[in-house]
């Protein structure tokens, strides 16, 4: 009999995400077994803290949730992730998120630890003021455990600038402080510039080194982009691709994905219109075929097998959302490069056939770009948010977007440095794992700062 609860939806949510992490580990721990240690130790959470949130309905009826924080890992900074309310929330989901941030945030460069937090509240079909009041009795708990310098929440699932206002709120009233205790706030009160752009600009730029060290100098220019999504993360990396030469062929959402028919893709103009659409939380086949341009594929139809020939594809809905077999389809479809804008996009058995085919087929593969160090553009411009928010500033678009590329750039270095360091063995390395590289590279820099700090010997 374990001592330990019962978590089984970190337990099955994570088993074979977690056998990959330890496989693609392997490599560096025989190297270097004295990390082992490390690795047990990492995977236990510093602090956890679980508090109750009662709040008032509209009815003036008592009402009760659960509230979490996670704080898993400060040794390189802060304790740093989103704060997430939906029903699913408890804390075998949030251990697990929380696990994952702290090796994507470790790959920004910047001095910002892991963490998770949120409540299983339900913020749909809630009225303003009852939000309100939640967050507010939230906040009145979380307010004794965050701060500037120990831990910085975000957004996340159910947790936009509107709740992050009142929770801001909340936490100046009680401390009479004004500080950058939370990031993702609106440009007016100390948010940063590109935030909302950052994740999927991000992802392209990751994705312009991937094509230039596998033989595509030219970048995007001329290539054939497939997008799944059609919200924040999908119409930015979509804009950017355009800026850069590149077409985007397809975006989707829950109903099902909307492809274009011919060599024309989608102009920046119709993506201000899937903004509006979005944005009015309406369907994207609202669009409208644009003239026979576009159709549409319904019964939540996934785009990775509509076209036949292309050469990047970029997950940017949800998690889980490419299997083994689009997989297959995008290799035979030409694709060399894909890279995920959304956590986990790709489902295990994806990255294994994109991993095999890199190790295989050399430049000639396709090359997996893992979410952890593709999509950490995001939590990089919240870093930055928060340099800005210390010194009392803001710093221009121009600057911010600068320093978000020198960012994936080393992002990309550091996975590609790695990989080519410990190659998975009996694989033709013309191009080496970022998979590898990415748990290797954001693991070795978190554990060495807790060898510093004496957490483990
Ligand atoms: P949005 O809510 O703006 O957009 C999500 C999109 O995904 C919508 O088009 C939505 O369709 C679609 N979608 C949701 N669930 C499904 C599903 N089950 N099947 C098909 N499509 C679905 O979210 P973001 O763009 O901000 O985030 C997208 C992904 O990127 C998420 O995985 C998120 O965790 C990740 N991410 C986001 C970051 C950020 O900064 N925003 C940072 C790092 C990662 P519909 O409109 O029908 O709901």
């Amino acid at each position: 009999m374990s001592n330990l609860p019962k978590e089984p939806e970190f337990e099955q949510a994570s088993n074979s995400r977690a056998a990959q992490r330890f496989t693609t580990l392997a490599p560096f721990l025989k190297k270097y077994p004295e990390y082992k240690k490390a690795l047990e130790v990492v995977q236990i959470p510093e602090r956890i803290i679980q508090f109750r949130v009662v709040w008032e309905d509209d009815n003036h009826q008592a009402q009760v949730n659960r509230g979490f924080r996670v704080q898993f890992n400060s040794a390189l900074g802060p304790y740093k992730g989103g704060l997430r309310l939906h029903p699913t929330v408890n804390l075998s989901v949030l251990k697990f998120l929380g696990f994952e941030q702290v090796f994507k945030n470790a790959l920004t460069g910047i001095p910002i630890g892991g963490g998770k937090g949120g409540s299983d509240f339900d913020p749909k079909g809630k009225s303003d003021a009852e939000v309100r009041r939640f967050v507010k009795s939230f906040a009145t708990e979380l307010s004794r455990h965050i701060g500037a310098d120990t831990d910085v929440p975000a957004g996340d699932i159910g947790f936009s600038t509107r709740e992050g206002g009142f929770l801001f709120g909340q936490y100046k009233a009680l401390k009479n402080e004004w500080v950058g205790i939370l990031t993702g706030k609106a440009l007016d009160w100390g948010g940063s510039h590109v935030r909302p752009e950052a994740t999927g600009y991000g992802t392209v730029y990751y994705v312009e080194h991937m094509l230039a060290h596998a033989g595509h100098a030219d970048g995007f220019k001329g290539k054939r982009v497939i997008i799944s999504g059609s919200g924040q993360v999908a119409q930015f990396a979509a804009l950017k691709v355009i800026e850069l030469g590149g077409t985007v062929l397809t975006f989707s959402d829950s109903k099902g994905s909307l492809i274009a028919t011919g060599e024309a893709g989608f102009t920046k103009e119709e993506i201000e219109e899937i903004y509006k659409i979005k944005f009015a939380r309406k369907e994207l086949s609202t669009l409208g075929d644009k003239g026979g341009k576009y159709k549409f594929h319904g019964d939540s139809a996934r785009p990775w097998t509509l076209i036949d020939k292309y050469d990047v594809a970029l997950p940017c809905a949800t998690q889980n959302e490419m299997n083994a077999q689009e997989a297959d389809f995008a290799i035979k479809a030409g694709c060399v490069a894909v890279a995920e804008g959304s956590n986990m996009g790709c489902d295990p058995g994806a990255i294994d056939a994109f991993e095999k085919s890199r190790a295989e087929k050399g430049k000639k593969g396709t090359w997996y770009g893992p979410g952890k160090a593709a999509n950490s553009g995001g939590v990089a411009v919240s870093g930055l948010e928060m340099q800005q928010n210390k010194g009392l500033t803001q710093w221009t678009p121009e600057v911010v977007d600068a320093k978000l590329k020198d960012i994936m750039k080393s992002a990309f270095q550091q996975c590609y440095d790695a990989g080519a360091e410990f190659p998975l063995s009996g694989s033709k390395e013309e191009i080496p794992s970022l998979l590898v590289g990415a748990n290797i590279a954001g693991f070795r820099r978190v554990a060495n700062a807790m060898k510093d700090h004496g957490d483990w010997f």
